[in-house]
């Protein structure tokens, strides 16, 4: 896989944009850093596109629409499904990529790229299996039948926490649907998309069919999400920004799927298993040091259990290895992004202003390990009222709110008095908690006795401010789809033209 382009001595290596097949410069030759939160150094340099890369880059994406949109779904497939082989032969490489600019462990970051693969063929596996129906009608003189068409060209807009593992879920069934794509990655880590974008072209790929121009929200993406040719915005981001684009994807009436943020409540009741329910807090708040949209950031505790599970929970937080991500046996990095540190920090700031009680951590975290200023503790405060901000705003890091409750009423009531509904986590060793719970917890995914479980067969989504439409299973293809019913007459009588057939 070929990397950035270097440039004179002294200056960072530089990547490219990825339009029509060919590695492009900007148009304006304006390029700005991207940083390695493990040193807190610059890296490389990306380019800070505009409006003209974007538009070069969607006229690339139209041109090629329609021989790939009139290709044999099976060779599309093919294509799709030889793809997730050179991933998997390219995974130490890109893993590599992501941890230098999120800061995320590598031991992750490995298992995430093998496993972007299996979204490839799975979606590969469907690109010809896109059945339309013949419908029954009350019309005996009409063939009706449905078929399914791509969109066009889709405007993919991704965050910076796994940048290349959300991005596969929307190219992978966005392409075996016969779309085209354009995408922008978060400017704090666009250098693994740039990367992948060579994959593409290595595996024969037509040009034209994925591009990928790096730059700012407002400069590159939002000239993206206002383009007129482009027909979707496939968005994962903060719930602000998918506002922001679902309000200018309204002016041109555009397709949007938007996977937002999220306050997810973890709940323990008292017959749980402890020691898996102590795991499954830890690794919904902990693991990626927060920053996952589906991080399990409130914690509700029965009562009852509220002292004991708590002195375990912290003992167990404590022993968690603070440092370097491309070292094996860590347990947390740095934050990603320099933003994201300050605003982590606030929010404990907050927190402790609010009346919460720090029981662990509670700052930046400056001890063995710490490369850089963009460290912080795996944070715990207990006392929390779910009225306070740090359990109605989502930090988006490694801080977790306890609230305790006293029976299920009360738990299933705080869990849903949260403007978002991404994921919902419940621990219960009864079969019928298990089942009630599921039905009346306002969220896209419920965990039973488990937590951060994914996969390409099972549709992943929000509900209220956490986002509109889903990823993975059918249910994603058929978000980049749009449904025509076919009317065939059959016989040769000249109706009324006044009245409705
Ligand atoms: P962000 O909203 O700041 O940025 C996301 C992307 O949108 C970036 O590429 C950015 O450049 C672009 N962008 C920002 N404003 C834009 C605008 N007006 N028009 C067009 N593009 C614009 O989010 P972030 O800080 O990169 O990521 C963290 C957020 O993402 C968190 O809220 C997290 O919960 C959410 N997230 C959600 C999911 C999910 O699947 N639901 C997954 C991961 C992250």
């Amino acid at each position: 896989m070929s990397g950035p382009h270097q440039t004179a001595a002294g200056d960072l290596p530089r990547y490219h944009n990825y339009i029509g097949g060919h590695s492009v410069p900007p148009a304006s030759a304006n390029y700005m850093e991207t940083e390695n939160p493990t040193f807190g150094t610059a890296w490389a340099s990306i380019p800070r596109s505009d409006c003209d890369d974007i538009d070069r880059a969607v006229d690339a994406a139209k041109t090629a629409f329609p021989a790939w949109s009139a290709l044999k779904p099976s060779q599309r497939g093919r294509l799709l499904y030889d793809f997730a082989r050179v991933v998997e032969d390219n995974a130490e490489r890109l893993a590599e990529i992501e941890v230098r600019d999120n800061g995320k462990l590598i031991a992750e970051m490995h298992a995430q790229m093998h496993y972007i693969a299996e979204w490839f063929r799975y979606y590969g596996g469907m690109a010809d299996k896109l059945e339309g129906a013949v419908l029954p009608t009350d019309k005996s003189n009409m063939l009706n039948f449905t078929r399914y068409e791509p969109l066009g060209v889709i405007g993919m807009i991704t965050p910076w926490n796994s940048p290349l593992l959300l991005l596969t879920w929307k190219l992978a069934p966005a392409l075996a649907a016969g779309n085209v794509a354009v995408i922008k990655p978060s400017e704090f880590t666009s250098a693994s998309t740039l990367e992948f974008m060579q994959l593409f072209a290595k595996s024969g790929f037509p040009a034209g069919v994925v591009n990928a121009v790096s730059g700012l929200g407002l400069e590159a993406g939002k000239p993206l999400v206002d383009h007129p040719d482009v027909a979707k915005i496939a968005f994962t981001g903060s719930d602000l920004s998918g506002q922001k684009i679902y309000e200018a994807a309204a002016r041109n009436i555009k397709h949007v799927t938007l996977e937002l943020g999220g306050k997810s409540p973890n709940i323990v009741f008292a017959d749980a298993n402890i020691d898996a329910a102590i795991n499954g807090v830890i690794s919904g708040i902990f693991a990626a040091g927060g920053q996952t949209c589906i991080a399990g950031s409130r914690l509700l505790l029965q009562r009852s259990l509220h002292d004991e599970f708590m002195e375990r929970l912290v003992a167990v937080a404590g022993d968690a290895k603070i440092g370097n991500p491309m070292e094996k046996d860590t347990n947390m990095g740095p934050v990603a992004t320099r933003p994201q540190c300050a605003k982590v920090l606030d929010y404990i700031n907050v927190a402790k202003a609010d009346g919460a009680n720090c029981v662990f951590g509670g700052g930046r975290y400056e001890g063995p390990g710490a490369t850089s200023d963009m460290f912080v503790w795996p944070t715990i405060f207990t006392g929390v009222s779910n009225d306070m901000r740090i359990a109605r705003e989502e930090v988006f890091g490694p801080v977790l709110a306890v609230i305790p409750f006293d029976d299920e009423e009360e738990a299933y009531a705080i869990a849903n008095d949260s403007a978002y509904g991404l994921g919902a986590g419940l621990w219960t060793s009864d079969i019928r908690k298990a089942i009630d719970g599921s039905a009346r917890l306002e969220a896209g995914t419920v965990w039973v006795n488990t937590y951060r479980a994914l996969s390409y067969t099972s549709p992943f989504g929000g509900y209220k401010r956490s986002g509109i439409g889903r990823e993975g299973g059918m249910e994603a293809l058929k978000e980049y789809l749009q449904t025509k019913s076919v009317w065939i007459c059959t016989d040769s009588a000249v109706d009324n033209p006044f009245i409705m057939r």
